[in-house]
């Protein structure tokens, strides 16, 4: 997962793009990248870390211009390391080129081989550079005809944002698996993962960037086009569960009511007596409101999380996870004891973060503990841009319902079916209100939402983009940086 942001026609683009990561720093926390434009030369700054940390002012002042594009990273292809970090920008015979990428190609490999072989020289691990190269080596005569020859050629998921001196590209790919959107700061246009970028900036959502789509903005304007042809819509499931933040809406669908949503039906599906839902901030808080309302149990925040560390999920080292989740929450002590509590969590991946809730839980006085779980069963890994284990390590690949509540020690643990879920999801549809013709309106598309109409591969292990195993970074660890 990733988060990408871009600004054009703005006399703080840096600035504004520095806000608007820090608006997406969840979706990614390795690294944090912002590149510029003046309408001459970019100009990059990349760093390790978060946002906050990664710039300070004098480097915001060095990135000159009117134009910008932002990215935060969490590797999904490619390791932890600072020539990994994007955007990754390059001089090639027809100017300069600066892309970040929320996705994760599935050719990436096929394609690499292909371009190594013909002569290129690859600068990072990461499946983000052969679009580059792409674009370097197309007959293609404009930018964004070259941008567009190139992305014909990439299978997988893709939200983009690329920059040259004097054009800002956006698109998504034509199944649209991850999110991308549209909105404009007065005279300014801006795109980004998620429209929590536009609120911190006080720029409007226009729309989503539909799936398949392009749009190419320069001085005369925005254009849009389809040149990837169009596949039916897929987007990820799981940013409705756990990835989008809860304040954004994604294909118009509040992330806020469909997490409660699944709470409600998660509520219905397997009914037990407890005496309080305790959620497992902050991912759980959403859906463990939904379930309270929906069982009429009281809801209490019993988990207390630490917000000076991360999503410890995120970091990279298994050593790291494991001090994370003991780092990250602490109970309430003095009002779990003696309690029935149901303790509600948006997925299980491994299964070492529930069982050391249920745990904790326990050590701290509850009487029973009943784990519930806002999602299906994860037991496919993703290849669109999510950072999941292998099969052998996803818990519920090779293990029942059954064997994981043993696995957890919980005194019984249940999740949602899918097609649940999907529902859960599609009838989270909102309209919003628009101060300026004072009407509500679907901020973006209006199509009937089904199962079919996600990409739903962790939990049903039905692919939509077909793909080859791929082998992983081939670069030497000693050139790493
Ligand atoms: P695990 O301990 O491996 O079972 O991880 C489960 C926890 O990780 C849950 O609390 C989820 O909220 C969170 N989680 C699930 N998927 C991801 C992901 N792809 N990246 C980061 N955190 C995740």
């Amino acid at each position: 997962m990733c988060g990408v942001f871009g600004v054009f026609g703005h006399a703080e683009a840096a600035n504004l793009a520095y806000l608007g990561l820090h608006a997406l720093q969840h979706r990614g926390q390795e690294s944090a990248g912002i590149a510029t434009s003046d309408g001459k030369q970019l100009s990059l700054y990349r760093g390790m870390g978060h946002v906050i940390d990664v710039f300070a002012n004098p480097q915001i002042k060095r990135l000159a211009g009117t134009s910008a594009i932002g990215h935060v990273r969490y590797s999904t292809a490619g390791g932890s390391f600072l020539k990994n970090a994007q955007p990754l920008a390059v001089d090639y015979s027809e100017g300069s080129l600066a892309i970040a990428h929320n996705g994760n190609l599935t050719n990436a490999e096929q394609l690499r081989t292909m371009l190594e072989e013909r002569g290129s020289i690859f600068q990072s691990a990461s499946d983000t550079e052969v679009i580059v190269h792409l674009v370097a080596i197309s007959k293609q005569t404009t930018i964004e005809d070259r941008v567009a020859d190139a992305l014909n050629q990439v299978d997988g998921a893709y939200s983009v944002t690329l920059l040259s001196q004097d054009k800002l590209i956006a698109a998504r790919d034509p199944h649209g698996i991850r999110p991308l959107v549209l909105g404009r700061l007065d005279d300014a246009y801006v795109v980004s993962s998620e429209p929590t970028s536009f609120d911190l900036i006080g720029a409007k959502l226009e729309r989503e960037i539909a799936p398949g789509e392009m749009i190419v903005i320069d001085k005369d304007g925005m254009r849009s086009s389809y040149p990837f042809g169009t596949k039916p819509r897929k987007m990820c499931i799981f940013e409705y569960v756990y990835f989008s933040r809860p304040d954004s809406v994604l294909d118009g669908v509040s992330v806020y009511e469909a997490r409660k949503n699944l709470g409600r039906a998660l509520a219905r599906e397997n009914k037990v007596e407890a005496d309080i839902v305790v959620p497992v901030p902050d991912s759980g808080v959403p859906a463990t409101i939904g379930y309270a309302e929906e069982a009429g149990i009281p809801f209490e925040m019993l988990l207390v999380r630490s917000h000076y560390v991360g999503r410890t999920f995120i970091e990279p080292q298994q050593s790291i996870r494991h001090f994370g989740v003991r780092l990250k929450l602490n109970p309430v002590g003095t009002s779990l004891r003696g309690k029935r509590v149901v303790v509600v969590d948006d997925s299980i991946v491994r299964g070492t973060t529930s069982r050391k809730i249920v745990k904790m839980l326990r050590d701290a006085g509850a009487s029973e503990v009943h784990m519930r779980i806002a999602s299906a069963p994860t037991s496919w890994p993703c290849y669109y841009g999510i950072d999941t284990p292998t099969r052998s390590e996803l818990i519920a690949s090779n293990h029942t319902v059954e064997e994981i509540n043993k696995y957890i020690t919980s005194d019984s643990l249940s999740y949602l079916p899918l097609e649940q879920m999907a529902s859960c999801v599609s009838k989270a549809k909102v309209e919003e209100f628009d101060p300026e013709d004072g009407k509500t309106h679907l901020p973006v598309q209006n199509e009937a939402l089904d199962k079919d109409s996600f990409c739903h591969a962790c939990f049903s292990g039905d692919y939509p983009v077909r793909f080859e195993k791929q082998r992983g970074p081939r670069q030497m660890r000693l050139l790493d940086i």
